[in-house]
């Protein structure tokens, strides 16, 4: 099987939680967490002779993320749709969405494609619709029952549809990355896959290299992390590809994704052979937008992460990835902007936001950023004026990230100032001499390298504390170079 004779398509179809404070079309909260069901009233439980109203921020978070997505259509009148189905967490026996006449059409995203260059990934359609709700399956004395939880149910979901334009397992990735920030950024949605707000349905063929139709593609479903997306379609790929190689047919279903064993296992029986019966929803007017409030939620979209990306090449002189780093989390880009206003070097600000930063940022859980810029200017300073090593400095970055305690306060309460005084590192240095003989002799005959290591030996023995270039200054003299 070669599979370089072969090329993969992919398009997504994303859904996002809106983060609104009620539901799109009853006032009930849509709070995570509480006590199941007590977030319901007649229209999200699906009474009769109740009626839906839909709730005007939803709809201005959908403009504002087809805005963002450069939607070229963003239509003056758009409908609701009712979409029949049976399921027990679907107490209307219909899910409220939008089929023929979506909110917006026609947009684009730019992923990277190699060096500094960007790539538009076309995006098909954004819709609105309404969440369903949660089945919760009875354990222990519970065991074999299924009870019903109808908080989810009416929360606000926004569908972004890519095109097929997708060609690998990492641009998915990344698309589905880019996505999620811009979500963040414009505050509409908090970008979770792993929490489930937001979810994404990958489609893929396979064809041959030059080929121009599609093939026939598989869904893949249960994708709970980024992460997760590109495996499952790395998998798919190469399944499909083993098919068609051996002359046999993909057949068109869909998958779900099985973590655990990273496989793809067909859904059940037919529970995906649907006839929706789609309609018009009846209980609901078209939705009419007018272009004043449209011009106004233009005016009210901030900087996005593209734009911020090309601001710090641009004025601040970062490399490209680097200022792809920092403005994949927003509260870091903003963290890194602040620092930058106290302490104008971007590139050494830069350095030390995706570098240490960043891992401590991600082992502490992600978030707001737990520490004022002007404690990381304080570190930077102190470790250009000498007062501490750079080893030193990250620790006490660490230490100030977890407890907010003053940069300086650490280092004076720790003693952790730099120590350049000989009187106090020559006995460090000698004992590092006796502990090393065959590096001494090397370095004595001739190999310069060899100071490095002797170094490094001093700067551990004094907790990072010693000034490097003094040691090499010392050890040199000492040794008779
Ligand atoms: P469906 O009606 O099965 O939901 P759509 O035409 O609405 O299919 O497309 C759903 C998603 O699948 C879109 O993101 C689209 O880009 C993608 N898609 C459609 N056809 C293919 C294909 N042959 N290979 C890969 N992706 C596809
Ligand atoms: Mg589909
Ligand atoms: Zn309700």
């Amino acid at each position: 099987m070669n599979d370089k004779a072969f090329e993969s398509v992919i398009g997504l179809e994303v859904h996002a939680q809106l983060q609104t404070q009620s539901k799109i079309f009853c006032g009930c909260s849509t709070r995570f967490g509480d006590q199941p069901n007590s977030h319901t009233c007649p229209v999200c439980l699906g009474m009769p002779g109740v009626l839906p109203v839909i709730n005007r921020k939803v709809v201005e978070f959908a403009i504002m993320t087809s805005l963002a997505l450069h939607c070229e259509e963003i239509p003056p009148r758009s409908v609701f749709a009712r979409k029949n189905y049976f399921y027990p967490d679907l107490p209307k026996g219909y899910q409220i969405s939008q089929y023929e006449s979506p909110l917006a059409l026609r947009g684009s995203l730019e992923i990277p494609a190699g060096g500094n260059g960007l790539r538009k990934i076309g995006i098909t359609r954004v819709h609105l619709e309404e969440d369903a709700g949660k089945l919760v399956h009875g354990e222990g004395a519970d065991s074999g029952s299924s009870f019903v939880d109808l908080n989810r149910a009416g929360v606000p979901l926004m569908e972004i549809v890519s095109e097929p334009d997708l060609r690998t397992p990492e641009e998915a990735g990344d698309y589905l990355r880019r996505l999620a920030a811009i979500l963040v950024y414009l505050g509409v949605c908090d970008g979770k896959m792993e929490e489930g707000s937001l979810r994404c349905d990958a489609n893929v063929s396979v064809r041959r290299r030059g080929e121009t139709a599609l093939g026939v593609k598989t869904e893949l479903k249960n994708m709970n992390s980024f992460k997760n997306v590109e495996k499952a379609l790395a998998k798919e790929i190469q399944r499909q590809i083993a098919l068609v190689s051996e002359g046999k047919k993909v057949v068109q279903e869909t998958l779900l994704w099985d973590p655990d064993n990273e496989v793809t296992l067909p859904m059940r029986g037919k529970e995906e052979a649907h006839d929706y019966r789609y309609f018009p929803e009846p209980d609901l007017l078209p939705l009419v937008l007018e272009n004043s409030w449209v011009e106004e939620l233009k005016k009210k979209i901030p900087e996005l992460p593209q734009e911020k990306a090309d601001r710090f090449v641009r004025d601040l002189g970062l490399t490209r990835y680097d200022a792809e780093v920092l403005v994949a989390a927003k509260p870091v880009s903003d963290f890194f902007d602040e620092t930058v206003k106290i302490h104008p070097e971007p590139k050494k600000v830069s350095n030390w936001v995706t570098g240490e930063f960043l891992r401590i940022y991600w082992a502490e859980g992600g978030g707001p950023v737990k520490m004022t810029p002007q404690n990381l200017a304080r570190i930077i300073k102190m470790v250009d004026e000498g007062k501490i090593s750079g080893l030193v400095g990250k620790k006490v970055l660490e230490e100030s990230y977890k407890n907010g305690q003053d940069p300086e306060k650490i280092v004076q309460e720790q003693g952790l100032s730099q120590v350049s005084d000989e009187s106090a590192l020559i006995g460090i240095i000698d004992e590092v001499i006796k502990d090393s003989p065959k590096e001494v002799e090397r370095f004595k005959s001739g190999e310069e390298k060899l100071l490095q290591f002797l170094t490094g030996q001093v700067m551990k023995k004094s907790k990072g504390k010693a000034n490097p270039k003094r040691v090499g200054e010392l050890l040199k003299s000492r040794l008779g170079k």
